[in-house]
């Protein structure tokens, strides 16, 4: 029997809510309980795939392609359990699924409104696609109260009242602040969001309140009484120093076994929760530390990198240090030279990005990392930047370029037209829609032996890893760039597309086509990370 626990958020916005739905997740697993993660976004961008990072942070990618919403990343990340098209959906992709059905009659005539139709398909895309999980856990986006959540919280009503309470939870993040004029915590905006819930149908089983100190008891009571919950229900989610100590504290403060009394459920032994304490202890005292310049262009909003960042403090677990990021706007390079901002790294990543402005400044951080014998990890665009650099300066292409800035002499970067997923022959044109159309989701590659990305990845022969990108490392170049000292760590099974390069001769340069960090974990840090973050840890021990 699947049951759903819905989340939503109240007061304010950036509470943590993805954070949370993926703790909640975490622990039910550490129960035994199969999990499933998803999210439903009020905006009407059908993904945010065309939305630019600075609106929505990180574009997180599935395996089967989808674009979805950075807090998914959190939930794979948290729970291991890799997400899916069907886990993210948006009021655009409803009304687009409820427009096209009537445009084809499928209404038969009817009026077509947003209750019953619209809610109706938001409560079959929450129940679609299950397969066995004992719970699903459904995050809201946005706060209650803004107008266009307000379909989404009346087809979670209408679930809740058909699957009853035995089957749904309505688990509610509110604030409660502390007003150091008064030196008094605040509850009436706990109550002001309960209250707005209620008018919607929603009474929340269970209150998560985002604090900064602990909870006394009084408040505790006092806002079970006013929003009507058992005060157990009232778990307070008190700021932690890591993300990784959050499982811990919700257990600690009696949330997962409140979810098992609603439900029911044996509240049992105590969930096995070492491994997030293992990491806690590991970034509470690390043994090092090493600094790594992230030069790219959304840097001002940090989960424009989200996924990044965190594959990044895996890498740092995995080999005991701390990890601390220097974020550059590439744009700097134009103007200054990048010897002044980097001379003092231990490690380069250029990561995905798009467009020509800031990419000369990305060109040239690889040539410094590659002329220096700095570290060097080169992430989709990253990579092609740093191909392009290659045939410049080294392979004497001058003027080479990436078609994506316009025409070149040179194209050692190049739209691809066609190739091969799953036996089946893919096309795209440079007049393609922008949405939906890049090389997207997970795709097999060809290992080199003997290379670098092949003892990091253990020698397999073919590894899988998700991408998103419409431009690829052009294979009419191969021969001369491999004459100037790049070497092709890894292919595209059918050899047409070029997936990891790398120089033998530096002590750590790669550049891989896909994104590496989407499929990290605490638990697990991508051995490419582990061994970035390695290097760095040389290179620190020689500036
Ligand atoms: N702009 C490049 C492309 O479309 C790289 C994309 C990326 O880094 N994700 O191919």
């Amino acid at each position: 029997m699947t049951r759903f626990i819905f989340i939503t958020g109240g007061v304010v916005s950036s509470l943590g809510k993805g954070l949370c739905s993926a703790a909640l997740g975490a622990l039910l697993q550490a129960r035994g309980y199969k999990v499933r993660l998803r999210k439903l976004d009020p905006y009407l961008n059908v993904d945010p795939g065309t939305m630019s990072p600075y609106q929505h942070g990180e574009v997180y990618v599935t395996d089967d392609g989808a674009e979805t919403d950075l807090d998914l990343g959190h939930y794979e990340r948290f729970t291991g359990v890799p997400s899916r098209q069907s886990d993210n959906v948006t009021t655009g992709r409803i009304y687009s699924t409820v427009i096209a059905k009537e445009r084809h009659g499928d209404y038969l005539g009817a009026t077509v409104q947003v209750i019953p139709h619209v809610t109706d398909a938001i409560k079959e895309f929450v129940q679609a696609d299950i397969s066995g999980e004992d719970f699903v856990l459904c995050e809201i986006g946005g706060t209650v109260g803004d107008i266009e959540s307000l379909p989404f919280l009346e087809a979670i009503r209408q679930l809740g009242n058909e699957l009853g309470p035995k089957r749904a939870l309505f688990m509610h993040l509110t604030l409660v602040p502390y007003i150091s004029a008064a030196g008094e915590l605040k509850t009436k905006p706990t109550q002001h969001s309960v209250k707005e819930l209620l008018g919607l149908g929603i009474q929340p089983d269970i209150l998560m309140c985002r604090i900064d100190r602990a909870l006394p008891e009084a408040d505790r009571r006092k806002i079970a009484l006013f929003c009507n919950v058992e005060e157990e229900a009232v778990i307070s989610a008190r700021d932690v120093d890591t993300i990784y100590q959050v499982p811990i504290s919700y257990h600690e403060e009696g949330l997962d076994n409140e979810v098992c009394r609603h439900f029911g459920l044996p509240i049992g032994a105590e969930p096995d929760l070492n491994r997030w304490q293992n990491v806690v202890n590991v970034v509470r005292k690390p043994e090092g530390e090493v600094t790594i310049s992230i030069v790219g262009k959304y840097v001002q909003l940090k989960d424009a990198y989200k996924s990044l960042s965190e594959a990044l403090e895996h890498g740092g677990i995995a080999n005991h240090v701390k990890v601390n990021l220097d974020w550059i706007d590439s744009e700097i390079f134009e103007q200054e030279d990048a010897v002044t901002h980097l001379e003092h790294v231990h490690g380069i990543l250029v990561p995905g990005g798009f467009g020509e402005r800031g990419a000369e400044g990305k060109i040239q951080a690889a040539r410094f990392a590659r002329e220096r014998k700095v570290p060097y990890f080169g992430i989709c665009f990253g990579m092609q930047m740093a191909v392009i650099e290659a045939a410049r300066n080294v392979a004497d292409l001058n003027m080479a370029s990436s078609t994506e800035f316009g025409q070149t002499p040179y194209p050692v970067v190049g739209l691809m037209t066609e190739w091969i997923k799953s036996n089946t022959l893919q096309r795209r044109t440079a007049e393609d829609n922008k949405g939906g159309t890049m090389r997207l989701g997970s795709y097999p590659c060809a290992v080199l032996p003997g290379t670098r990305v092949a003892e990091i990845y253990d020698n397999v022969s073919e590894i899988s890893e998700r991408h998103r990108h419409r431009y690829e490392v052009n294979i009419n170049f191969k021969e001369q760039l491999e004459k100037a000292g790049v070497v092709f760590g890894g292919m595209s099974p059918d050899g047409v597309l070029p997936e990891m390069v790398e120089y033998p001769d530096h002590p750590w340069f790669i550049g891989v086509q896909f994104h590496p960090e989407l499929k990290s974990k605490p638990f697990h840090p991508h051995p490419l990370f582990t061994s970035f973050i390695a290097a760095a840890v040389q290179q620190s021990r020689l500036v």
